[in-house]
């Protein structure tokens, strides 16, 4: 592996040491099966479940994140089996499909389905305050599961009181990192939209993570790699891996290491297990 600089070379050597509690994220095409013309005839590079049954027992959990359906990604990369070897382990494989949209454990063996975005709660929490303070306390607020939905229209003046709303809604849920999408009497309150930095975030605040190392190999992969970055800022331990190819290149400059190819990532990713093995020995 090539480490793009001394800094990269010592933010590996910090994650070593907090390996028993770092999150591995891993995109999957490009980064653990090889680009091929027909993306349908895709395939995990053989070696992957061997090395990931490894890595496993060495690390907190492994989440492979995706914008493949999880069901094709969990055809293609034979996860289905790898997870339940690592469930048996005792450890735990996450796959996240459609950037998040959908999530997949080795624990929880079925696919699920959209989940609430990061921060609506706390957004919703935060609502009534801001409602009283407006004078729309009585505002039907409809929770929509993925959305919540503040209802003017049952106001004195519906019409005012929308127009009150809307830019401190506005405010409010950019705070929790939603948007508002403005209707007819209604404000909805939904995700910025789903990206695999969210995924990031929420597996860090949900495993109560130690140190992130993520490795991707393209434009998809940019949200994972700013979220990281923001954990890496807040002092966490993390390694950003570039999977490089000879025709993707826009995550090279923001790596702490470069490797060639799923080929690379996975003999990093054994090199990972095997240095955490020695210093735990
Ligand atoms: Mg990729």
């Amino acid at each position: 592996m090539e480490f793009t600089s001394a800094a990269g070379e010592q933010k590996y050597a910090a994650l070593v040491r907090v390996a028993a509690e770092t999150i591995v994220g891993l995109d999957f095409d490009g980064t653990l099966s090889p680009i091929v013309d027909d993306p349908a005839a895709a395939h995990i590079h053989p070696d992957a479940g061997e090395v990931l049954l490894e890595l496993a027992s060495q690390v907190a959990a492994i989440a492979v994140i995706t914008g493949r359906p999880a069901r094709a990604a969990l055809d293609l990369g034979g996860l289905e089996e790898v997870g339940n070897a690592i469930g048996d382990a005792g450890k735990e494989l996450y796959l996240f499909g459609q950037y998040g949209n959908e999530r997949w454990s080795s624990t929880n063996r079925r696919v699920i389905g959209p989940r609430p975005p990061v921060g609506l709660a706390s957004f919703e929490r935060e609502l009534p305050r801001l409602l009283r303070r407006l004078d729309a306390a009585a505002a039907h607020v409809e929770d929509k599961v993925l959305s919540v939905a503040i209802h003017t229209r049952r106001l004195p003046d519906p019409e005012a009181a929308f127009a009150r709303l809307l830019p401190e809604l506005e405010s409010l849920a950019a705070r929790h990192d939603l948007v508002v999408e403005p209707g007819r009497n209604v404000v909805e309150v939904r995700s910025a939209g789903v990206h695999k930095g969210l995924v990031v975030e929420r597996l860090v605040e949900d495993l109560h993570a130690g140190g992130f190392l993520f490795a991707g190999d393209d434009l998809g992969d940019l949200e994972a790699f700013d979220a990281v970055d923001a954990l890496a800022k807040d002092g966490l331990p993390t390694l950003l891996v570039c999977s490089a190819s000879d025709e993707e290149s826009a995550l090279v400059a923001r790596a702490d290491v470069v490797v060639h190819g799923p080929e690379g990532v996975l003999a990093l990713l054994r090199q990972l297990a095997a240095d955490a093995r020695d210093l735990r020995a």
